[in-house]
Order: structure tokens, then sequence, then C-alpha cells
């Protein structure tokens, strides 16, 4: 029987990935998306538009992941082998604004999702989409996955919920469910509102003279930022892992705001000075610091390694902002 594997959040960044690469080693796909998508704009155009994949071996399900009828109804026919839970209300910064359905999206809709996977025959493997936010400000540097949560956002609160949910899962009931605890990881396909492209956008559009500046937060918040395509690589491995465990992904090291700043305008060759501007809009109630994880128990027991280098991750998102704004 030909692998077959269901991911919550297929149109996102990593979604969209996670189901190339899925699709790569022959798998069946199947997507939940939320009824408000809008799929023609959407990282998987591409594939929806091809009738050699699209409905032969990569559906889609419209489910909220506050409908546990309709999410169920689809676990039940579906019947995948594997589930990558990525969906969720993902940006920090908004999760100050917006808290409660964060922590409705992100935290209570992993619980619901639990419980669905606890009454499924042939006990599928579950990853969840853990996050480094749960560490917020974190006794130890670097972190690794017996660092204690000490969440310092919203958003952060609700990823440490629904990672030790997983635990408490795995624990009590014996299900096959794992935690990435994924550091910061960007692409071409990142979110606009994210700081990484932000900034590799808006480099491109100056250049390009359609912008004039760039207005951003904290330059000097710290993050490891690696590639999305290393981290869905992870997700992957961890559920072909022989016993279902925790594994933190991460480079190990760190970079500032201002580093992917002037890596993006060297690129473009600008001097970034003449066109940063700070507004206190974009700083936040509460930043996490000193984030950075260890990745050495992906690397002993999966073989994972981060590939891409910084350098080459900002110049690749700055030339095809640069590309796509040319169009
Ligand atoms: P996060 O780590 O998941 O919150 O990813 P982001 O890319 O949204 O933010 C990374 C860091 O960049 C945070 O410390 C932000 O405070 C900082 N930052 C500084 N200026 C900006 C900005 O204009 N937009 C965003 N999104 N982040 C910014």
């Amino acid at each position: 029987m030909a692998d077959l594997a269901l991911i919550t959040g297929i149109t996102g960044q990593d979604g969209s990935y996670l189901t190339e690469l899925l699709l790569g080693k022959g798998y069946t796909v199947h997507g939940i998306v939320r009824r408000t998508s809008t799929l023609s704009r959407s990282r998987l155009k591409h594939l929806f538009d091809n009738p050699a994949i699209y409905g032969r071996q990569l559906f889609l399900h419209y489910a909220d992941l506050d409908d546990a009828t309709t999410l169920r109804r689809i676990l039940a026919k579906v019947r995948p082998q594997e589930i990558y839970h990525l969906a969720g209300q993902s940006h920090v910064g908004l999760s100050f604004e917006i808290p409660e359905s964060t922590c409705e999206m992100t935290a209570t809709a992993t619980l619901r999702l639990l419980e669905i996977i606890r009454d499924l025959p042939g006990s599928p493997r579950c990853y969840h989409a853990s996050s480094s936010e749960v560490f917020g400000n974190p006794a130890q540097v670097p972190q690794d996955e017996e660092t204690p949560f000490n969440p310092a956002s919203p958003y952060g609160c609700a990823k440490a919920f629904a990672t030790q949910m997983v635990r408490v899962y795995r624990q009590a009931f014996g299900l096959f469910a794992c935690n990435g605890i994924t550091y910061n990881h960007e692409s071409p396909r990142r979110g606009e509102n994210f700081v990484s492209r932000k900034i590799c956008r808006a480099a491109a559009a100056i250049k390009l003279g359609l912008e004039k500046e760039l207005v951003l937060g904290d330059l000097t918040a710290q993050r490891d930022w690696g590639d999305a395509r290393d981290y869905v690589r992870g997700m992957w491995l961890t559920l072909q892992h022989g016993t279902p465990e925790d594994f933190v992904f991460a480079t190990g090291q760190f970079h500032s705001v201002q580093d992917i700043v002037s890596a993006a305008f060297a690129e473009v060759g600008l001097n970034p000075e003449s066109y940063i501007r700070q507004d206190c809009r974009f700083l936040r109630p509460a930043e996490p610091h000193r984030l950075v994880g260890n990745p050495a128990k992906a690397k002993r027991l999966l073989g994972w390694e981060a590939s891409t280098t910084f350098d080459a991750l900002i110049r690749e998102m700055t030339l095809a902002e640069l590309t796509a704004l040319a169009r």
C-alpha cells in the first residue's frame, strides 16, 4: 500500500514544502484547508493546476480546526498513516493582539486533534509542529529537548500547552506522537509579515525604485534562523524513527535582524543606513532572549543537519523578490 499522509496547514510555507517532499517520495497526500483559504493564490497552485497530481496523488479537504466533527470524519475516511499537524496562528507579534484566538487555533486545536487520533484505528503517527517560542526566556543556552519551557508570548504559551499535551498523550495513551521543536525557518515562501521576508522584499523593492524606506522594530533582536526546506525534512525523519520522540531542529547559530538587513542590502548593492527607519509600532510587548537551539539529538538519531548557511538563505530570498517584483 502506498504511504498516506495528512497535513493540517498544507497551504503554509512548511505545508507546501512538506507536500513536495512527500509527493517526491511517492506518498499520497491529503491536506486540510480552512474554508476561507484562497487556493488560487496559494503556495501549492503549481500542484493544484497539475492534473497528473491534484485529484490523483494530492487531495484537499475543507475543515476548520474548531470543527471536531468534520475533522473526525475526514480522518476516519482518509485513514492516514502519518499526520503532520502544522496548522495554527503562527505569528508571534499578532498573538499579543489576538491571544484568545491564538490559543484556540494553536493550543485547543492540537488537543482536539489528539483526542480524535486517540480514537482512530491503525494508530497513525503524528508530528506536531512545536516552536522554540516555548522556551521564551530560557535558563540555558543553547536549548535542547530537556530545557524547561518559559514562554514569553501568548503564542509561546499556546505552543507550550500543545507540546506538553503531545507528551502526555504519548505517555498516557501510547500514541506515536512527536514534537519537532523548530527554530525560525525561512524561505522565499515565508509569509510577508515575518521579518526575513519583509526585509528581503524591501531591499529588492528599494533597489527597483518601487519603495523608498523600510520600517522595522527591534534591529538587535536575535534568532536562530534556518531554511524551511531543511526543517520539513526533519519532520518526515521524526516520523520514520523507530520510537516516538521530540527533537530540536535548529542551526545552532545566532543572527540579528540587523544581520538580515546587512545581507539583503549587500545583495542588491545598497547601503541600508540610508533606508531603514525604526518605529515602535513594530516593537513587541515582550521579546524572547537567547533563543538558539542545540540539534545534537536530531543529528545523532536522525542524521539531520541544517544544510543552508544564513548568507545563502538571505541571498536566495532577496533574489527571489527581485525576480518576482521585476515581473
Ligand atoms: P518570530 O520569531 O516568529 O516572531 O518571527 P518574526 O520574523 O516575526 O520576528 C523575528 C524577530 O524580528 C522578532 O524579535 C521581532 O521583534 C523582530 N522584528 C524587528 N522588526 C520587525 C518587523 O518589522 N516585523 C517583524 N515581524 N519582526 C520584526
